[in-house]
């Protein structure tokens, strides 16, 4: 027998390795825009088209790279930014795995420009399948430009996995903000298929997430500043009365990469506590800065994750350093609402606190917490950190419960019959202001309001979908509401089908919206709040790949618009909704499984007393 072990060639390893480092458009941008970032540009130009499946381009004034280097950059394990294992632990740039190029060159053609300062021309590559094809001088301005072409042309199997354009132009724009808002201080700019969606001039970090997040946030962000031995907390939180009903303003970054973190985003939500409701969420963008040494970036491929040395005391710093924040907030006063942008400016308005107000601010137990030296361990014995596994895990736990459930329920409430269907003629009873008592032929049926209803309203939508669109009643007074860019993507999605479910909206440009008319029950006044929340809803859906957009679409809206438990349903209600829940094609549980009723049969009850 012949020995049959073959090294892979380094084009074929380069097209496996880059499964984990390129797996969409967007992972592209990323590692692009970061390293323009690493090359010390100050102005970042990116381009799409077609949603970057024929063309994602970075254009930087950073510092290039010798000829040498340019060819070298596309070596898999070719970087500039590490030297030995020890390095990984002073990082200071945002890549330094050299992969990314050599991944993108092994699964899409590419063209580099790049030139020096020191260097009279540049050199121009394009490259295919890892393979240099071409290579000569070129006239430009210092600076390098990436423009990756046709991903995935010759991997049709990667290609076809990628999602519609829109997206995937959802993800790009997701990424785009997250470097952008980490580097306030350079200029950059975003162009989709010839049109401009971002154009960010240098700033503050202040006037980043506004450009980016919307001017509601103008005026109303608190700023979050906490120094410490072991850590620094810096940044913006919005004021309470921004919160959302749509999570997605949310950003963490750590050492100025962002970072995915549902724990840290738990400390934040505690922090906010009794101040927002609790189906809303608030505006964060967090900078927490620490010694690298504390940290390994390198969990994860695309270093979203990452691990720090001591996640307790992170989380109890994150948490404070919010309370603080928003403890100051509440005794400024209100001032700057309505306030223009010179006055704003005035010392005595930005510093809005009274020497009075600073002591007592600064004798406040929390203030103390960070000016304490090794405050470390005295965080980490705080009592209410012991427990935080508890809560966090155990609302992980059941969620994931419901959802195995939802998808095994169903057959257990599988359509019954019409004979379940209650006799109207009797008195109804309402219990707990969610829950409808009613007598049939058999026995009796307990009704859960929001669950029938969620029923009535899905069947209602399925209707308006195969032909029977809902009549929207046009506004007076048309409102208009503002999204962040990525909800505005999904809402520009959803806009023709939302037309057939009576919802009229009108793209106003800017990432904002017109209400031009709701469906004749939606209560006027309310349209923002229902736009939101739907919003919200659906991205619950939006990893679910078994719906389509239009099924989680419906979804939503049932959900959102069906009345709630602790509801009183005055009687003329209560039987409407009964009629209308048996004359659905599915009465007996919601578009999830959930059950709608529960028959309580007499014979059984006869059986129960004895008689
Ligand atoms: P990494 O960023 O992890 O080092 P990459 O594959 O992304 O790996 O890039 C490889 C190298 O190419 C970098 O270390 C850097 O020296 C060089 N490089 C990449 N992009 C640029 C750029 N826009 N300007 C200057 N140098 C760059
Ligand atoms: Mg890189």
């Amino acid at each position: 027998m012949p020995d049959i072990i073959q090294l892979l060639p380094d084009n074929i390893a380069n097209q496996i390795a880059a499964g984990e480092v390129i797996q969409r458009p967007a992972s592209a941008v990323k590692e692009l825009l970061e390293n323009a970032v690493d090359a010390g540009a100050d102005e970042i130009r990116l381009i799409i088209n077609d949603a970057g499946k024929a063309l994602v381009q970075v254009i930087d004034n950073g510092k290039g790279m010798s000829e040498t280097d340019a060819r070298m950059a596309f070596e898999r394990h070719a970087t500039s930014k590490i030297r030995n294992i020890d390095d990984l632990f002073r990082i200071k740039t945002m890549g330094f795995r050299g992969e990314a190029l050599a991944s993108i060159a092994a699964v899409a053609q590419v063209e580099l420009k790049t030139k020096r300062a020191e260097d009279d021309a540049g050199i121009y590559l394009e490259i295919e399948n890892s393979f240099v094809k071409v290579q000569e001088p070129v006239a430009m301005e210092n600076g390098t430009s990436i423009a990756m072409k046709n991903l995935f042309f010759n991997v049709p199997a990667r290609r076809n996995f990628l999602k519609s354009n829109t997206a995937e132009l959802r993800h790009i724009v997701d990424e785009f903000i997250r470097v952008a808002m980490a580097f306030p201080e350079i200029f950059f700019s975003l162009s989709s298929n010839g049109q401009q969606v971002f154009h960010l001039e240098k700033g503050t970090l202040k006037q980043r997430i506004v450009q980016v997040l919307g001017t509601n946030y103008n005026a109303r962000l608190v700023n979050v500043q906490e120094h410490t031995d072991y850590l620094n907390i810096t940044g913006f939180v919005g004021k309470p009365e921004t919160a959302k009903k749509t999570r997605g303003d949310q950003y963490f970054f750590v050492n100025n990469r962002f970072i995915k973190s549902a724990y840290l985003n738990h400390a934040v939500m505690n922090a906010f506590d009794e101040m927002i409701a609790k189906d809303s969420f608030p505006m964060y963008t967090l900078f927490i800065d620490l010694d690298p040494a504390q940290l390994d970036i390198n969990v994860h491929p695309t270093k979203q994750e990452i691990k720090f040395e001591d996640e307790k005391i992170v989380y109890a710093f994150v948490q404070s350093a919010v309370k603080h924040a928003l403890a100051q907030f509440s005794i400024t006063p209100t001032l700057d609402f309505e306030l223009d942008g010179s006055i704003q400016n005035l010392d005595a308005v930005s510093k809005p606190f009274t020497g009075d107000q600073q002591s007592t601010a600064s004798s406040s137990s929390l203030f103390q917490t960070f000016t304490q030296k090794n405050q470390a361990h005295f965080i980490e014995n705080k009592s209410e950190l012991k427990h935080w596994r508890d809560f966090y895990e155990k609302d992980d736990m059941v969620l994931s419960q419901t959802q195995a459930r939802a998808g095994s329920q169903f057959s257990q409430y599988a359509p019954k019959t019409v004979s379940d269907a209650p006799a109207l003629t009797d008195a109804l009873l309402q219990l707990h202001q969610s829950y409808i008592v009613v007598q049939n032929d058999n026995g009796y049926l307990l009704v859960n309001q929001q669950n029938a209803h969620e029923r009535i309203l899905y069947e209602k939508f399925i209707n308006a979908v195969a032909g029977k669109p809902i009549a929207t009643q046009q506004s007076l007074f048309p409102v208009s509401i503002d999204l962040s860019a990525t909800d505005a993507v999904i809402l520009l999605e959803l806009l023709p089908d939302l037309q057939q479910l009576g919802y009229a909206l009108e793209p106003f440009g800017n990432n904002s919206f017109v209400v031009q008319g709701t469906p004749a029950d939606v209560m006027h006044g309310n349209e923002k709040t229902a736009i939101e929340k739907m919003l919200e809803q659906y991205k619950h859906f939006s990893n679910d790949l078994k719906f389509s957009k239009r099924e989680k679409l419906m979804r939503s809206l049932a959900l959102q618009q069906s009345i709630k438990g602790g509801t009183v349903l005055a009687l003329k209600e209560m039987e409407s909704l009964l009629q209308n829940l048996f004359a659905c094609a599915t009465p007996n549980s919601t578009p999830n499984g959930k059950p709608t009723y529960m028959t309580f049969k007499k014979d059984e009850m006869d059986k129960m007393f004895g008689r």
